[in-house]
C-alpha cells in the first residue's frame, strides 16, 4: 500500500503513477479541459439570458465533454469506473461556475 502524495489515500502501489492515486491522476489530466468546460458553461448560460442562440456552445460543450471521456478511458480500462469518473468530472465542472467569480 502506499499514500497517494497529493489526497494522502491509501491506494494498492499498483494502482499509482508518480506517486499519485487514479482520483488524483484522473483529476490531473482533465483539469484544463473542466476549466474549459465550466467556462463555455458560464458562458452559455450569459447567451441563454440575452436570449440568443446557444446551440453552438452547447455542441462545443459536448466536444469538451467527449474529450475529458478520451483522457479518462486512458487512465482507467474500466468502463464503468471509467464513467463514474466523467460523472465526477463533470459535476465538479458545472459546479465550479458557481465558485469562480468574474471572467
Ligand atoms: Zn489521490
Amino acid at each position: 500500500m502506499l499514500l497517494c502524495r497529493e489526497c494522502g489515500r491509501q491506494v494498492a502501489s499498483s494502482q499509482t503513477r508518480n506517486g499519485l492515486c487514479i482520483d488524483c491522476q484522473v483529476r490531473h489530466s482533465v483539469a484544463d479541459l473542466r476549466d474549459e468546460h465550466a467556462r463555455l458553461w458560464r458562458k452559455r448560460e450569459r447567451y441563454r439570458s440575452q436570449n440568443a442562440n446557444v446551440a453552438q456552445i452547447g455542441h462545443q460543450i459536448a466536444r469538451v465533454e467527449d474529450r475529458m471521456a478520451q483522457r479518462i478511458k486512458e487512465l482507467v480500462s474500466n468502463e464503468r469506473e471509467a464513467a463514474d469518473h466523467l460523472r465526477r468530472e463533470l459535476e465538479a465542472a458545472r459546479g465550479q461556475r458557481y465558485t469562480i467569480k468574474g471572467v
